[in-house]
C-alpha cells in the first residue's frame, strides 16, 4: 500500500547493495538490510500492539537501531516520538502523559526508572539493548523481513517533536510524511545530494537536526552515512580520510560547536579537507568569526542554513553564490518567508527588523493537543510566526538578528530560561532569578543564573547545583550562578535580562 515518505525512500534506493551506514570501524549496513530491519522492527511493534496513529516515544543512546525504529514507525503508519536521552524520568513523565503513546522503547538502564511515569501514562515499557538483545530486539529478531506498509497520506502525522516551552508546558510538533519528505527533497537538490555522497553523521538522533536534515536527506538521495556516536574532532578527521575499504566522507552537517572544536583540532588543514565536497551548519547562529577562521584554515566556505523543529527548514545560503558569514541565506524553493510586525503581522519593508514568519510544505501541523496555542501562532493568512527576530538585507540574505523569545542554544541544545528560573525559584531560600545565555566560545552559548536570595539565606551555588541535578537535563544546568539583592526591571515590572547580559557577558 501507498505510504508516503517510506515509498519515496524506496524509489531512491540506488542498489540495494549499496552502503546505507557504516560505522568508523567499516561495520557496514547495506540499504537491503536497512529495509528488512525497519520491517523487522515494523511487525515488532504491530506484536506489541501499536496501530496506525498511535505514539511509539523512545528514549534510546544513539544506534543504528535508533533508525531503523524510526523507519519502522514510519512503514508501520505509527508516530515517532523521540526523546532527547539528556532527560530526567520526571521530565519524560510530562511527554508521556502529554502524547498518551502506546510504547515507550528505552535503553534497558533506564526501563526502572521509567515505569512509574510509563504507568501513570498507560504506556508499556519495551527495551532494546545497545548489544541487540531486549524485548523489542528478540521480537524483531523473530519476525520476517518484509511488511507490508500501512497506507499513508502526505498529511498524515510521521512524528512529534516537543520543543520546549517558553510559558511551562512543552509542546509537540506534529510533523506530517509530507513535512519531512517535501523538506527533504528541496534540500537534496538545494545542497546537490547525490548517491556518491557520504554525510558524516555526529549529531544525535532525537532531534530535528540529525534525524530529519541528516538522515532524510541521505535517504532521499540514496547516499550512505558515516555513522559516529557523538562529535569528536579526531574522528571526524579520520572520516574525512582516506582509508583502504572504508567509506570516505564528503559531507559533514554540525552544530556551530562542531566547527569551534575543529578550528581546535591540528589536523584540521586545507589537504584534510580537499576532497570534502560540504560543510553545513545549523541550529544555531554560527559567528561570523568562525566562518571566516573555518576559510582560512580549510579554504572551504561553511554553508549556514536556518530552520527549527516546527518548520524544517526554512532558509540555506547558495550552494554556488556567495555563502555570506553571518547570514543564514535565502529562503528556500517552495517556502515564503517574510519579515513582519510582531504586533500586526504586516510585513516589513525590506531592510527593517521583524518577526520571522514562513510558510509552505515544510511548515508543522500544529502542537498536539493545543489547538489554542497552535492558533494564536499562525496569521490568518496561514503565516507560521517563527519567534525569531530577523531582517532581509537588500541582496536577499536573511540575518537572524536575536531571538524574541530569549532562548539560549548551548551546544546545539536549546534552553528556555522560565524553565531553569521555575526550578531555581521553587528551592528554599530564593526569591527569584533570571537565566541568560552568555557567549561561550565552545558552547555558543553559556546558561547563567542570576539569583536573589531571601535575607539571610544559607543557598549557595552548590546547593542550587545539586538540587537542580535531578530535576533537570544536565545540558540545561547554568554554568555561573551570580548573586544579587534584586534583579534590574524596566517600567513595566520586566526584569531587564539584556542588562544582565551586559554585566555578566564581559
Ligand atoms: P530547534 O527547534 O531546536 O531546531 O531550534 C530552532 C531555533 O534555533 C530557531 O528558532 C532559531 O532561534 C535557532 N536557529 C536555528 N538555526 C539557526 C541559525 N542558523 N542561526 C541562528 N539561529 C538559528
Amino acid at each position: 500500500m501507498s505510504n508516503h515518505l517510506f515509498d519515496l525512500i524506496v524509489a531512491k534506493i540506488p542498489d540495494p547493495e549499496k552502503i546505507f551506514l557504516q560505522t568508523l570501524e567499516g561495520d557496514s549496513i547495506l540499504y537491503r538490510q536497512m529495509l528488512s530491519a525497519s520491517a523487522r522492527y515494523a511487525h515488532a511493534l504491530v506484536k506489541l500492539g501499536v496501530e496506525p496513529g498511535d505514539r511509539v516515544a523512545m528514549q534510546m543512546e544513539k544506534s543504528p537501531a535508533f533508525l531503523f525504529i524510526y523507519l519502522a514507525c514510519v512503514r508501520a503508519g505509527a508516530v515517532f516520538l523521540p526523546l532527547n536521552t539528556a532527560y530526567t524520568p520526571h521530565e519524560v513523565g510530562y511527554f508521556l502523559s502529554d502524547a498518551q503513546p502506546k510504547l515507550i522503547i528505552c535503553d534497558p538502564e533506564r526501563a526502572d526508572s521509567l515505569s512509574e511515569a510509563a504507568k501513570a501514562a498507560d504506556a508499556r515499557v519495551v527495551v532494546h539493548g545497545h548489544g541487540q538483545y531486549g524485548e523489542l530486539y528478540d521480537l524483531a529478531a523473530a519476525s520476517p523481513p518484509d511488511f507490508s506498509n500501512v497506507a499513508r497520506g502526505p498529511d498524515d502525522l510521521a512524528a512529534i517533536l516537543y520543543t520546549s516551552g517558553t510559558t511551562g508546558r512543552s509542546k509537540g510538533a506534529m510533523l506530517s510524511h509530507d513535512n519531512l519528505a517535501s523538506n527533504a527533497l528541496t534540500l537534496v537538490d538545494y545542497w546537490r545530494f547525490t548517491p556518491e555522497d557520504v554525510l558524516i553523521h555526529a549529531l544525535p538522533v532525537y532531534h530535528t537536526h540529525g534525524l530529519f536534515v541528516a538522515t532524510n536527506n541521505v535517504l532521499l538521495s540514496g547516499g550512505s552515512l558515516i555513522f559516529l556516536p557523538k562529535f569528536s574532532g579526531p574522528q571526524i578527521l579520520e572520516a574525512m580520510s582516506d582509508r583502504p575499504g572504508k567509506l570516505r566522507g564528503t559531507v559533514l552537517m554540525g552544530v556551530p560547536t562542531f566547527y569551534t572544536r575543529l578550528i581546535d583540532e591540528p589536523g584540521l588543514t586545507r589537504e584534510a579537507c580537499a576532497r570534502m565536497r560540504l560543510f553545513i551548519s545549523g541550529s544555531a547562529p554560527l559567528l561570523a568569526e568562525t566562518h571566516r577562521a573555518f576559510s582560512a584554515r580549510t579554504g572551504q566556505a561553511i554553508l549556514e542554513r536556518y530552520g527549527m523543529t516546527e518548520t524544517n527548514m526554512s532558509t540555506s545560503n547558495p550552494y554556488d553564490g556567495a555563502r555570506i558569514p553571518g547570514t543564514v541565506g535565502f529562503p528556500l524553493p517552495g517556502v515564503a518567508l517574510r519579515v513582519a510586525d510582531p504586533e500586526t503581522g504586516a510585513a516589513l519593508p525590506q531592510g527593517e527588523i521583524g518577526m520571522i514568519e514562513v510558510k509552505g510544505p515544510n511548515v508543522f501541523k500544529g502542537y498536539w493537543l493545543m489547538p489554542e496555542k497552535t492558533a494564536s501562532e499562525f496569521r490568518p493568512d496561514g503565516f507560521f510566526i517563527t519567534g525569531d527576530l530577523g531582517m532581509i538585507d537588500d541582496k536577499g540574505y536573511v540575518h537572524i538578528v536575536g531571538r524574541g523569545k530569549d532562548l539560549i542554544i548551548s551546544g546545539g541544545l536549546n534552553i528556555y530560561p522560565k524553565e531553569v528560573e521555575t526550578e531555581i525559584d521553587s528551592l528554599p531560600g530564593v526569591i527569584e532569578s533570571a537565566v541568560i545565555g552568555l557567549p561561550d566560545a565552545d558552547f555558543g552559548e553559556a546558561v547563567t543564573a542570576v539569583v536573589v536570595r531571601e535575607k539571610g539565606a544559607a543557598i549557595d551555588e552548590a546547593a542550587i547545583h545539586a538540587a537542580l541535578r535531578d530535576r533537570l537535563a544536565k545540558f540545561k544546568w547554568p554554568k555561573t550562578i551570580h548573586f544579587v539583592e534584586e534583579l534590574p526591571r524596566n517600567a513595566m515590572g520586566k526584569v531587564q535580562k539584556n542588562l544582565l547580559r551586559a554585566t555578566y557577558g564581559g
